[in-house]
């Protein structure tokens, strides 16, 4: 409990420094039953199971300390959406997360694999699945995030002392937060509010690299955008040269447009949005095969093994189709989700053209023979080890791999893919 203690102490500093002073004289930490946060004024509850993992002390503390300035001090309008959860998330677990790059990522894959079909931030009242999740946290949050690449980070904060200030005890919208930062930015966010808040979905990108002419003043590249629909959108593109990596920042808006940017060496590619800057939606190749994805679909194909230890897992797929190995056909995994069990399963010959190890693990890749479809393999040694798997894999939805020896998670890794469109 001591390190708990001092690091709520050092996160109130930073945010009684960030957005004004710590709105109450006390503050406690309560340990409870159920295995979430959960913020009233004066004090968190945080549950015991959880308490001892390190993403407790160094995200969800955090998440539920800020709470009290924006929820417990500055109530919540949300007839219209509710906009503190993802800000809060922005402020704290991204904040403190170590790869803000795949954090940004992250929350992009999250809403591919749960939401596909989505809804707009006004409806957002709170989280009830893992789809409310990726909404109203995670495009929340990158809301916030590319508002702040907008006004810029002295504004941005400005702004939030500003709400701080003069909103305190009072309830406020989607709407008192446009109007303050507005008033900051001293421009029209009108535009910017609409398309990600009013709006379902998200930008859907296709780029290409029309022509590049050497000019007196460089490389003239022309850059062919098409957007399915239109958004006002300040796109960040790298192009490599021999020299080394430029930046270069356009402004597009419109569902077809051309724009030109100029380089200083030979242009070998072009990467657009390298770092996911903008909540869109990835190309294929850009996309880690990730445990979201396999959860994300209860209806996904499941190839039996011989071994009769894998109910759990099965349990998991509710509209799943259940088959054997020797019922398959190539048409069963086109388009779909597909779950084999056990690392000997013959099927995985047919797919892949090879075996996998015999460790213990479960490991997510891409269908060869689906876009935005996977194939997720669980290899396991008894029955008791599945059910503790069945009951853990949501911790792990970010990975593409786990390994396991016994009871134990002993390695978890993602795999890597392209970052950002190329042509
Ligand atoms: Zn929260």
């Amino acid at each position: 409990m001591d390190r708990y203690l001092q690091k709520t102490e050092e996160y109130i500093k930073l945010y009684s420094q960030k957005i004004g002073k710590f709105p109450y004289k006390r503050f406690a930490i309560v340990e409870n039953f159920f295995p979430t946060g959960y913020s009233m004024p004066t004090f968190t509850l945080i549950g015991q199971q959880i308490i001892r993992f390190p993403f407790v002390i160094n995200q969800s503390l955090p998440h539920e300390i800020l709470h009290q300035w924006f929820g417990c001090s500055i109530y919540v309008d949300d007839s219209r959406g509710n906009w503190a959860e993802g800000l809060t998330t922005y402020l704290s677990d991204y904040y403190f997360s170590e790869d803000k790059r795949m954090y940004r990522k992250n929350s992009i894959l999250k809403y591919m694999a749960y939401a596909k079909d989505d809804y707009p931030l006004t409806q957002f009242r709170g989280k009830i699945d893992r789809k409310s999740e990726a909404i109203g946290y995670g495009k929340t949050m990158m809301f916030f995030y590319m508002l702040e690449e907008i006004v810029g980070r002295e504004k941005f904060y400005s702004a939030l002392n500003f709400l701080y200030q003069n909103f305190r005890f009072k309830r406020v919208s989607w709407e008192d937060i446009k109007s303050v930062f507005e008033n900051e930015y001293r421009k029209d966010l009108d535009w910017f509010f609409n398309q990600w808040i009013e709006r379902k979905g998200i930008p859907d990108l296709q780029v290409s690299v029309k022509d590049h002419t050497l000019k007196e003043d460089g490389f003239h590249i022309k850059l062919k955008i098409k957007q399915k629909e239109a958004y006002r959108i300040k796109l960040p593109v790298f192009i490599e040269t021999y020299l080394g990596m430029e930046k270069h920042e356009v402004w597009i808006d419109r569902k077809e447009e051309e724009v030109e940017i100029v380089s200083q060496d030979e242009p070998l590619r072009v990467i657009v949005d390298r770092d996911y800057q903008i909540f869109r939606k990835p190309y294929w190749e850009e996309i880690n095969p990730v445990i979201h994805f396999t959860l994300a679909d209860r209806k996904a194909v499941v190839f039996l093994s011989s071994k009769d230890i894998y109910s759990p897992i099965t349990a998991y797929y509710t509209e799943g189709t259940l088959k054997n190995p020797d019922q398959f056909s190539f048409s069963d995994i086109y388009g779909k989700n597909v779950v084999v069990l056990g690392a000997d399963n013959p099927v995985l010959e047919k797919i892949f053209g090879k075996k996998l190890p015999a460790e213990d693990f479960v490991e997510v890749f891409k269908n060869p023979f689906g876009e935005d479809k996977v194939i997720t393999v669980f290899n396991l040694s008894s029955n008791l080890q599945a059910k503790m798997v069945a009951g853990r894999i949501k911790h792990y939805g970010k990975y593409s791999k786990i390994k396991l020896n016994g009871f134990r998670i002993v390695e978890k890794s993602v795999k890597n893919y392209q970052n950002g469109m190329s042509s």
